[in-house]
């Protein structure tokens, strides 16, 4: 059995890997879709496919679980967008998702979608450490080590927080 999930990813954190860890006990191999692939250097989308596959890869190094990380582009045609999935990812039998357009696009073409539980979402959230990040808070220990090491090596933070500045006066 495999199972599909997708997320953004931006970043990686302890929500994420949580929820990874309790879907490999239910699939053999999971397919872990990098959602919104082309979009880098924004508030909201600060980390690159690239950078967020290697959160991914080495935070699961540590872990014995077998998956595929496949970046995955917006094409904003919903109609389309699971035979789109389909055609870039391996096949798979059962989508892990709790967002209501993903499970109606995969639920429509017949999967069984299923809806993972949440895990402390107020802090294991992408918007609270990217909010945190900016205002010089405490983000570390919401992420998994592994992560905080690529964030620093590709001085994650900084960006972010030029990216925040404004050309204004
Ligand atoms: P953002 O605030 O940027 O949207 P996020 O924390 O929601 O970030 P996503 O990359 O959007 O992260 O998450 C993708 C999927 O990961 C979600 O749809 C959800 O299924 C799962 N997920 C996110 N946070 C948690 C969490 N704390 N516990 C369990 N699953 C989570
Ligand atoms: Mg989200």
């Amino acid at each position: 059995m495999r199972g599909f999930i997708i997320g953004r990813f931006q970043p990686f954190h302890k929500g994420h890997l949580e929820v990874i860890k309790k879907i490999s006990k239910e699939v053999d191999e999971i397919i872990i879709g990098i959602g919104s692939a082309q979009k880098s250097h924004t508030l909201e989308n600060p980390f690159t496919a690239g950078e967020r596959i290697l959160m991914i890869t080495q935070t699961l190094k540590n872990y014995d679980i077998t998956y595929y990380p496949i970046p995955i582009k917006d094409i904003e045609f919903n109609s389309i967008w699971v035979s789109y999935v389909e055609s870039l990812t391996p096949p798979f039998n059962i989508v892990y998702s709790g967002n209501p357009l993903v499970r109606v696009l995969f639920e429509e073409r017949g999967y069984i979608v299923k809806k993972p539980e949440m895990f402390n979402r107020k802090e294991y959230s992408g918007t609270e450490i990217r909010r945190r990040m900016l205002n010089g808070e405490k983000w570390e220990h919401l992420v998994p080590k592994a992560v905080v090491e690529v964030i620093k090596e590709i001085n994650g933070v900084e960006r972010l927080k030029k990216l925040s500045q404004t050309d204004k006066i």
